[in-house]
């Protein structure tokens, strides 16, 4: 194996992931690991590089979503950048069929390019925005929406739960701030479907000081209002609260 496979092996070790670590899955995870860097090279696509940071920031964490989705899953991840979480999932979970959004051609460029180099062909990438592309076919058409690090609960919520089937979920990666911002969810979570999300925080662990992470699991309890997601000027300028 080579030496960011051993990493990324360590890694999903200790922190209870070691089942997403076969053979073939580690040398998926490098290859993905060199294609991030000469992609960097080229444009700015991610501030990770360093080998522990990536294993810990971009596998680690990206899989640690995987124990939410149900097997078989049509997933989107909106805001996908250069495919966290979708790639990493994409690899960990041959079962799941992934669509990636994000409203960079170069970023879901790299998305789709990445993922015919690791042979997965479970993958799709699309370039829109996610409040365009809520009001057109993939509304109500994915049982898991997930996203990390694109937005604050209340902006994520809107732009995601619209693209949730009935009883499906929306999965929000957050990090030390999750509490504070889905504190008023109880507010406004119902008028886009979305039922009170229940948190799961947990510690990544693998670099010197562990890093405190929260999953939010909202389920899909009716169908979204037409009206949402609203222009993005509209969302920023009043979230909802
Ligand atoms: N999810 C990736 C990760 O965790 O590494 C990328 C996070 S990056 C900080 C945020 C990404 O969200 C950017 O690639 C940006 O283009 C995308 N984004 C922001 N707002 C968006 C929107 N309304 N629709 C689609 N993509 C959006």
């Amino acid at each position: 194996m080579d030496s960011i496979s051993n990493i990324i092996a360590e890694v999903l070790e200790i922190n209870g992931l070691g089942a997403f670590a076969g053979c073939k899955q580690l040398e998926q995870y490098s290859r993905l690991y060199s294609e991030v860097r000469s992609a960097n090279e080229k444009f700015n696509l991610t501030a990770i590089t360093d080998p522990t940071e990536f294993a810990v920031r971009h596998i680690a964490d990206s899989l640690s979503a995987a124990e939410f989705i149900p097997p078989h899953s049509t997933l989107l991840d909106v805001g996908c950048g250069a495919g966290f979480p979708s790639l990493p999932l994409s690899i960990a979970r041959p079962d799941i069929n992934i669509t990636s959004l994000d409203s960079t051609a170069k970023k879901t460029a790299f998305v789709s390019r990445t993922a015919s180099i690791l042979s997965i062909d479970r993958l799709t990438a699309i370039c829109d925005r996610a409040e365009n592309a809520a009001h057109g076919p993939l509304r109500e058409s994915f049982q898991v929406v997930i996203s990390r690090a694109v937005a604050r609960f209340n902006i994520l919520a809107e732009l995601c739960i619209p693209f949730v089937c009935q009883n499906g979920v929306f999965i929000a990666m957050k990090g030390e701030r999750s509490a504070e911002e889905a504190s008023s969810a109880s507010d406004w979570i119902g008028s886009l479907g979305g039922s009170l999300p229940e948190a799961n925080g947990f510690i990544l662990k693998g670099e010197a000081s562990d890093l405190s992470r929260c999953i939010l699991v909202s389920r899909k309890v009716r169908k979204s209002p037409e009206d949402y997601p609203r222009d993005f000027s509209k969302i920023r300028r009043r979230p909802l609260s």
